[in-house]
């Protein structure tokens, strides 16, 4: 009998069996496979994994060898830059193939063009399959043939597309058995403090799980989805961005499922599928615009003059700027590695306009505190916010933390569970507390600067600075 080399399925931001071309690519005709995660902290640089991304990790790669090993696999752990560790494989198991997702991070795409020739120089190839997006990102042009700059025209190409079907999972899997990595010496789990717990009861990791919370908002939430996404202190949104991110489910499995779904609903759906895009643009904004997660993409703004204050930024970080709603999010974020959208924008804009902290800032800070954080999304987000990308809401949109508490947080649940220490205050002043009589206080329990701190910056004179700031900036650049 000829012996058969494998061929090498790199996991990457796809850590699933169902709708994996480069799994399928690797198997072929039933060929043996190698699979292989490598955890690489040098090539990222600044972007290495934060530490509620590492916790992600662990569990998935935890659900994917088990699933690997319900079909007769098992998944190889290494640590290095995949320009070495591939290079090893290849030698140790002949193999001549390797297949892998591609990944749209400028470091990975570096780091991919060093693997390929480290590979090449072993006589073995790197293959590299579309899994973490709808289309080919070079492939959704203008109709003159130019780069998407603008959600909308781009929205409305890729619904005009439509997305390949889903690929099934391979029903079995064979190869060499191989050294592997105990996961548990990656130490991607807290080591000193475990700060987990809120994680530990919010999130179910895997791919089983991801289908099961995709099957739950389609059956339920996508309903309302259209208003109920915006009210924090509801179940109003899917919370598949973490397994998105990590590819446990793929956008096109999300994409068909939902449109298979859709007879029964409507506008929610609609909104649904538009936000999918949002993720898709941000991967293709990042694609045609590598410096994004560093750079404002309007570089006018590069000369914004910002203010770096260490206990401004700090008490935002820990939820303790005085303003509910803020601090409702950052303490959600801490608390479950997780935050709403609307409470995202809210928060995101108190740090860039009320407090004109630079928003490289607060992206750092998400990216070591989302166990969603994406690049692309993270940072084309953040742009957007601080007005600098090429289709952000308008530099002089700030928004009133107090007006949007009242407005998607009427009844007060969400602040009431991320700040109990407001909890006993009535609706009336529960999103500025500063507005409150003594006797409102007293009887709330609080005594501002103590048990809950004064607004770190008075919301009038912040949004006056950041006016006067931005408009300056956009007038010099003119
Ligand atoms: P749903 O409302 O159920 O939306 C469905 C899916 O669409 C999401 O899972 C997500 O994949 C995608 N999506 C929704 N909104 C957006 C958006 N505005 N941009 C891109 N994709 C979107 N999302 C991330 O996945 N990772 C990040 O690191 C990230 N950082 C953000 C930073 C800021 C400052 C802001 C304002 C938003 C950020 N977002 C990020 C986008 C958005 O907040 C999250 O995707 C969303 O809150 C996830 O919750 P969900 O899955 O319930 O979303």
């Amino acid at each position: 009998m000829t012996h058969i080399p494998p061929a090498i399925v790199w996991f990457r931001q796809d850590l699933r069996l169902q709708d994996h071309p480069a799994l399928l690519a690797a198997i072929g005709q039933d060929r043996p496979v190698v699979a292989v995660y490598g955890l690489d902290d040098a090539s990222p640089g600044i972007w290495a994994l934060g530490g509620a991304a590492r916790w992600w990790l662990h569990h998935s790669l935890l659900s994917l060898d088990a699933a690997l090993r319900r079909c007769g696999g098992a998944l190889v752990l290494r640590r290095g830059q995949a320009c070495h560790v591939l290079p090893a494989l290849v030698a140790e198991t002949g193999a001549t193939e390797v297949h892998a997702g591609r990944m749209h991070e400028p470091w990975a795409r570096t780091a991919d063009a060093a693997t390929a020739d480290a590979l090449r120089a072993v006589g073995a190839s790197l293959t590299l399959h579309r899994t973490a997006t709808l289309f080919d990102l070079d492939q959704v042009r203008t109709k003159t043939g130019g780069i998407y700059g603008v959600y909308t025209p781009f929205a409305r190409t890729c619904r005009a597309l439509t997305p390949d079907a889903p690929l099934p999972p391979p029903e079995r899997l064979h190869g060499p058995t191989l050294k592997s990595d105990r996961l548990e010496d990656w130490d991607l789990l807290p080591t000193k403090r475990d700060w987990s717990a809120g994680f530990r009861e919010t999130w179910q990791v895997g791919e089983n799980a991801a289908h099961t919370r995709l099957a739950a908002f389609l059956e339920k939430a996508v309903h309302g989805y259209d208003t109920g996404r915006n009210i924090p202190g509801r179940p109003g949104t899917s919370m598949l961005s973490a397994h998105l991110h990590w590819g446990e489910l793929s956008p096109r499995q999300v994409w068909q499922t939902a449109r298979a779904a859709a007879k029964q609903t409507g506008e929610g759906m609609e909104v649904f599928l538009s936000e999918i895009l949002w993720r898709e643009f941000a991967a293709y904004l990042l694609w045609h615009n590598p410096h994004m997660p560093e750079q404002p993409l309007r570089p006018a703004f590069t000369a914004l003059p910002v203010r770096r204050v260490a206990d401004e930024l700090q008490a935002w970080r820990h939820g303790r700027t005085g303003v509910p709603i803020v601090d409702a999010g950052m303490r959600q974020l801490w608390q479950l590695g997780w935050m709403h959208n609307r409470v995202r924008m809210i928060a995101a804009s108190f740090l860039v306009k009320h407090m004109l902290a630079p928003w490289q800032e607060g992206e750092a800070w998400f990216w070591d505190t989302l166990v969603d954080a994406d690049l692309a999304s993270n940072s084309a987000s953040w742009q957007w916010i601080a007005g600098c990308g090429i289709d952000s809401q308008p530099f002089f949109r700030v928004f009133n933390p107090v007006s949007q508490g009242e407005k998607f947080d009427p009844d007060g649940a969400y602040v009431r569970q991320f700040v109990p220490e407001l909890a006993r205050l009535p609706d009336a002043v529960l999103h500025a507390p500063w507005l409150a009589d003594a006797g409102t206080l007293a009887k709330a329990g609080i005594v501002l600067g103590e048990t809950y701190p004064r607004p770190i910056v008075d919301l009038a004179q912040g949004r006056d600075r950041a006016l006067a700031a931005y408009r300056d900036t956009v007038k010099r650049a003119a």
